[in-house]
């Protein structure tokens, strides 16, 4: 058996003024041909699986391109271009493939294609007209009939915070080798929940909705099933929560599946979000608090959604209140850390952080600071993987506020992504961290309380005021009312 593998990976947030280049990729992860030999990471996980199962099977591996790039705006057209073609040129090179698999992102758009994996799996589909297809996805995808067209298999991960990627990894092999076998037929359907949020899947009725897909994994005929959360900050047509079912050769089962779960989730659409805390309210919950320290996630600035990572909305607001003991990071500002490494440690300088990428990221700030740590090459660990730092500064300023800034945007994952500069957590009163859910189970740790602070930014989670010019506007939470009843009832009167 001839196995081709490889990863592209980019989340676009096309409300996001800065275009995601080549840089973006180099500077996080690209690698040509080798990724699955060195640490994995969460978009790697995946190639490190399926070499580790085919070698164990004797077949035949081609391992192509694995890039990956922290989400921003629409990639540049010729990136785009230049990161595809790498891996159809190494499919042509290779003599095609009994198996392709891909872990892709499911929501890259560039500058010139709404549905970069689409047309990934559709130019793949070109080359191997034959072959087993399938794809491993991010559950903030954009699934489109383009991918349902091209591919055996869709997988998409089930949990949020990621922590299943290998899980998934192992399933998409075995349902492929299987069908490369003539064991199964895959037979594919979705369904559009017309939802567009975000939902935890930890705890609570997500946790249970996603407990029930598993369990309904093991009914007779079906093969896998998927919820693709869909990714909020996107303006393409496809945005949105969609439901997948994939059935042993069976159509109607598989559109039947669909339907019923994605209806299931649409009802069950208050339980499985969240109303995000005020800023006012956060910090006053903060200045409130007996024990510290209390964790302050700065949600609307989540570069791990495509936000730029240097807004200071929520910096500016604890120093407009006086609030002592902080630390807050991680800034994305490569500006002052050149200044700051220049100066080395122990140095105290006049710098201005953030508010530098566009509107989204709010006012500089200006401080006084003593270097405190310099450090390189360090990672934070998000599930299995482990998450690149970039070169990292930690300043101190007055009334005990630390700021950590670095030179590559990413979300906080970790305590250890601040505590290996050295930074006691424990004895700080408040933490605030650029991040949204990621960050959630590795800080119940170190925390006496985590609070979601809804902050302007990039990533927003007002979803009912977001600019949609692609799809109508029948979905929730716009239309707050249930939708589907409405739906049937047009098609009742129009019948
Ligand atoms: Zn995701």
């Amino acid at each position: 058996m001839r196995l081709f593998i490889a990863t592209l990976s980019t989340e676009t947030n096309t409300f996001c003024t800065m275009p995601t280049g080549m840089s973006g990729f180099e500077e996080y992860f690209l690698r040509h041909g080798d990724a699955s030999k060195s640490q994995p990471n969460l978009m790697t996980e995946a190639l490190h699986v399926w070499r580790r199962n085919a070698e164990a099977l004797g077949w035949s591996i081609t391992e192509s391109l694995a890039a990956i790039a922290e989400p921003a705006g629409p990639t540049i057209a010729s990136c785009y271009k230049a990161l595809r073609d790498e891996i159809l040129g190494d499919l042509e090179k290779a003599g095609g493939a009994d198996i392709v698999l891909l872990q892709l992102h499911g929501a890259m758009i560039s500058q010139q294609v709404e549905d970069c994996e689409g047309d990934i799996v559709a130019c793949v589909r070109n080359l191997c007209p034959d072959a087993v297809i399938g794809i491993s996805l991010d559950l903030h995808c954009h699934l489109t009939q383009k991918m349902m067209d091209a591919c055996d298999l869709i997988i998409c991960f089930k949990e949020y915070p990621h922590d299943d990627a290998s899980d998934r990894a192992e399933e998409l092999f075995d349902l492929a080798h299987r069908t490369a076998v003539g064991q199964i037929k895959p037979t594919m359907a979705m369904f559009d929940c017309n939802m567009i949020n975000v939902y935890l899947t930890k705890t609570g009725a997500m946790r249970k909705f996603v407990d029930g897909m598993s369990t309904y994994e093991k009914k007779p005929g079906i093969l896998s099933i998927s919820l693709a959360h869909g990714f909020p900050w996107a303006d393409v047509k496809d945005v949105g929560a969609r439901m997948l079912a994939v059935t042993d050769d069976n159509a109607n089962l598989a559109a039947q599946t669909a339907e019923t779960l994605g209806k299931e989730f649409f009802d069950l659409r208050h339980d499985v979000t969240d109303q995000f805390v005020s800023m006012e309210m956060a910090l006053d919950i903060a200045e409130s608090a007996t024990r510290g320290p209390v964790v302050l996630a700065d949600m609307g600035d989540n570069s791990g959604g495509g936000a730029p990572g240097d807004a200071t909305f929520l910096l500016r607001a604890t120093l407009d209140r006086g609030l002592t003991n902080v630390v807050t990071g991680i800034f994305w500002d490569p500006v002052v850390v050149r200044i700051c490494e220049d100066a080395g440690e122990g140095a105290t300088l006049n710098l201005r952080i953030g508010g530098k990428t566009g509107l989204a990221s709010g006012i500089p700030v200006d401080i006084s600071g003593t270097v405190m740590k310099i450090a390189d090459g360090l990672g934070q660990h998000l599930g299995l993987g482990l998450e690149p730092l970039g070169k990292m500064v930690w300043i101190r300023c007055e009334n005990s506020l630390d700021i950590v800034v670095n030179d590559l945007r990413t979300q906080v994952y970790h305590p250890e992504a601040l505590e290996q500069l050295g930074i006691d957590l424990s004895e700080k009163s408040i933490v605030c961290v650029k991040s949204m859910f990621h960050f959630f189970t590795p800080f119940q740790k170190i925390a006496a309380q985590i609070v979601q602070v809804a902050t302007p930014g990039g990533t927003s989670q007002d979803f009912a005021t977001l600019r949609y010019s692609k799809r109508d506007n029948c979905f929730w939470p716009k239309n707050s009312g249930n939708i589907f009843a409405q739906t049937s009832a047009q098609s009742l009167m129009s019948d």
